[in-house]
């Protein structure tokens, strides 16, 4: 790997979308910041398999809930590359289903300081370091939301699916801000993907289960959103900012 690859950080990288958004970003080409919030060992899994492959890449701990980890990230991503090209703000997380009048006030404070919080602190600290602004080369940011953002996770949760509306809204902003600075920002809105977050809900079958009720009969890959993310992490994507991308089959 040359010295000059573009680094890519991924929050969230371990598992599930963040590792195969991960696996093939090195696949083109990116030296990958592989953070993970307490699994070590898929973290090191994804790391050992880009390496495997020729890769670069590097996990890094962190809860992106948490600033002091947050800073700590990027301290871990300057001292090994020095330098910032692009970001996927993927990490995110949701409750067990319940109603908005069950919920307690620390499961949506949680909910917003991961998904949302989160998600604009790790953001400005990547403008930061890729805004020509701040001396940076320009970068491109593709923020994970959901395609709950637009169906409002109504019975199910609530929290989550604004915690995504919000995404959508920053991402639109934020894009505009920094057009001007080298900086894109898109989002991905993801429909049924089949990972571990729906076992996260209580519903580990969710996505077998759910796909009779799918436009194309089946739940989404993470292979497929990762593609999706590929495309606007590239040049192909060279004009494109601002946009919501609905990786949702149809949904
Ligand atoms: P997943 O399989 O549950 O994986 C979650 C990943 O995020 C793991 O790598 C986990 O790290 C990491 N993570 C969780 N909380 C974190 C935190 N506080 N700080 C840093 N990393 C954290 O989830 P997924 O299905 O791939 O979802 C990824 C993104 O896609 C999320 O933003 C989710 O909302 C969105 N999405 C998913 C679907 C779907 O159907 N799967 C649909 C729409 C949107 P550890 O391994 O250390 O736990």
């Amino acid at each position: 790997m040359s010295e000059s690859a573009p680094v890519l950080l991924v929050t969230g990288g371990s598992r599930g979308i963040g590792a195969a958004v991960s696996v093939a970003a090195a696949q083109h080409g990116w030296a990958v910041a592989v953070n993970y919030a307490s699994n070590k060992e898929a973290a090191e899994a994804v790391v050992a398999t880009i390496r495997e492959a020729g890769g670069e890449a590097i996990a890094i701990p962190g809860d992106v809930g948490k600033p002091e980890d947050i800073k700590s990230i990027f301290a871990t991503i300057d001292a090994h590359f020095g330098h910032l090209d692009g970001l996927v703000n993927n990490a995110g997380i949701v409750g067990v289903i319940q109603r908005l009048d069950e919920m307690t006030p620390e499961r949506i404070d949680r909910m917003f300081r991961v998904n949302v919080t989160g998600s604009m602190l790790v953001a400005a600290k990547a403008v930061r370091r890729m805004s020509t602004r701040h001396g940076g080369k320009g970068g491109v940011i593709v923020n994970v939301s959901s395609l709950a953002a637009t169906l409002g996770g109504g019975g199910q949760y609530v929290d989550y699916a604004a915690s995504k509306g919000a995404i959508d809204t920053f991402t639109v902003g934020l894009a505009r801000e920094v057009a001007a600075e080298g900086i894109r920002v898109n989002a991905v809105r993801p429909g049924i993907i089949d990972t571990d977050i729906h076992a996260a809900a209580g519903l580990p079958d969710r996505a077998r289960d759910i796909a009779p009720q799918l436009p194309m009969k089946r739940a989404g890959t993470a292979d497929e959103v990762a593609d999706s993310i590929l495309y606007l992490l590239g040049p192909h994507a060279s004009y494109i900012t601002g946009a919501l991308l609905d990786v949702s089959g149809g949904r």
